[in-house]
């Protein structure tokens, strides 16, 4: 055979594999019985009726950089069913690993967290909540005839404050006896700096998200909501969640807001409004630092307790509002920088809200963190914008030890390695978390309805689950959520946004 006749050879056997293919497909998947195929006709009949559904009109979604960009619109009911539609894998994906890490930390059934938010959380639930709630629901039972009801995600949405702030003061309450040792988690990095402070007089806003890398490499979305009323919100999320919940978001009224947790803070009140309702309608309904105070103010539950680092680009002014339950303190000013990395500093919260927090030790990882965001901000005064910013979010200067090192005292956490762990928050020694993505934008950007991302650790450092595992078997109960988590690009993402051009 000559080379012509050897190469139409191949191309005729090419050709005869996927006519054989095509036949097979033309065969039927051949069910199992009778009711796999009425099963499978049902879905499919769902899915179809599901897709037709008028709510589903302006909504789109499409994947980039390693986020899943989601547009929503219209009324409450309609974000909602959207969401949940268009989400609907990353939801059931997201419940299974939050729900269980709910379980495991706090030694209680999905029962429980099921009835804190039926009879806790749903009644005191803005109408306009609920009814997207409701719609999550809705939209993920008919794209996936998902089971899960809205106590389910309710419990789902609270999943920061029921485990680490609920779930403790019941036990101090109720006294119970070998309770396990929750902490109010420490999560995330973050500034927000103005004027003589940076490059061109406006705001530039970054922030880097904490948690535990099983919930933190869902943590992937990217939120463009454009509801019935408030305002056009950017903001990124997690499937099913209707908060930011780590927070980073801007509305088009020039809100910027972003913050950091306050690390061993202690307190509930059952009869407040759950935070993840008032972050959210803060970022919608608030169009300056004032409004933005009282919503978070209004009905305050103590839940996921914050540092709230905000700016208005209408006027440059920038914000702390640091929210304790028992106290608050809000600073404002247009120029300067405000940084967070999970410390209070108001006298008053600290003794009334976070009393076992030692502001003095050099070596935690609140407090190394905030010395290194003071060294590596006062350098660059007047030279910060985003791109620098973006810089600072992976830094792995770790002041205690004056060298290089990424673990859990570097603005870029990895806990993952650290023999020490982090005992503020109960983190063991080499506990799988730290900074899972970051995100900064400015004012010309917030202007613009424009945010950068980047998917994983903010330094482009990558996190694999097997060879983690193999080396520290004490996490093994995690093996069936923690997946890799590897670093994307930094990918610039605006509102109104179609495909990944
Ligand atoms: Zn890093």
């Amino acid at each position: 055979m000559n080379d012509s006749i050897r190469r139409a050879a191949a191309i005729l056997l090419v050709m005869l594999g996927g006519a054989a293919l095509w036949w097979v497909g033309k065969g039927a998947p051949a069910p199992a019985s009778a009711n796999d195929a009425m099963v499978a006709a049902i879905a499919a009949a769902r899915e179809q009726a599901a897709a037709n559904d008028p709510r589903l009109k302006g909504a789109s979604r499409f994947e980039a950089g390693g986020w899943i960009y989601v547009h929503l619109e219209g009324d409450p009911g309609a974000v909602g069913y959207q969401h949940g539609y268009l989400l609907a894998p990353e939801i059931e994906d997201g419940f299974a690993a939050v729900s269980a890490g709910m379980m495991h930390a706090t030694q209680r059934d999905w029962e429980f967290f099921r009835k804190a938010a039926h009879e806790m959380l749903w009644p005191k639930i803005d109408a306009e909540y609920q009814q997207e709630l409701q719609g999550i629901v809705d939209g993920l039972r008919a794209h996936t005839g998902s089971k899960l009801d809205v106590d389910d995600l309710v419990a789902f949405n609270a999943f920061e404050e029921l485990p680490d702030y609920y779930v403790p003061w019941l036990n101090k309450r109720q006294k119970a006896a070998n309770a396990p040792n929750l902490k109010s988690p420490g999560n995330c990095s973050a500034f927000v700096a103005t004027g003589s402070w940076t490059k061109d007089g406006q705001i530039v806003m970054a922030h880097n998200n904490w948690t535990n890398y099983r919930n933190g490499e869902r943590w992937r979305i990217v939120f463009d909501i454009a509801p019935k009323n408030g305002y056009r919100m950017l903001m990124d999320g997690f499937p099913g969640v209707i908060a930011s919940d780590d927070d980073f978001g801007i509305n088009n009224n020039g809100l910027m807001v972003t913050e950091t947790t306050i690390t061993q803070f202690e307190g509930w009140d059952p009869n407040g409004k759950a935070e993840f309702v008032r972050a959210r309608k803060a970022l919608q309904y608030a169009g300056s630092i004032d409004e933005y105070t009282k919503i978070m103010l209004d009905g305050n539950n103590g839940g996921y307790a914050n540092d709230w680092l905000l700016g208005d680009r209408k006027t440059g002014e920038i914000a702390q509002l640091e929210l304790g339950l028992k106290a608050y303190k809000l600073w404002r000013t247009k120029d300067g920088v405000l940084a967070g990395s999970n410390w209070a500093r108001d006298p008053k919260v600290l003794n009334a809200d976070a009393p076992e927090f030692d502001p003095g030790n050099k070596e935690s990882s609140p407090n190394t963190r905030r010395a290194r965001w003071e060294e590596l901000l006062t350098e660059n005064k007047g030279k910060i914008d985003v791109a620098l910013a973006e810089k600072m979010l992976g830094d792995h200067s770790d002041t205690a030890e004056k060298k290089e090192d990424a673990d859990e005292r570097t603005l870029c956490g990895h806990v993952d390695g650290s023999p020490r762990g982090v005992k503020e928050w109960d983190w063991q020694p080499y506990y799988p978390g730290g900074a899972v993505q970051g995100k900064a934008t400015d004012s010309t950007m917030t202007k613009e309805m424009r945010i950068m991302a980047r998917m994983g650790h903010p330094c482009g450092g990558d996190f694999l689950a097997k060879p983690f595992l193999a080396a520290h078997p004490e996490y093994t109960w995690q093996e069936p959520y923690l997946r890799d988590m590897k670093a994307g690009p930094w990918t610039e993402f605006r509102s109104g946004q179609t495909s990944k051009e």
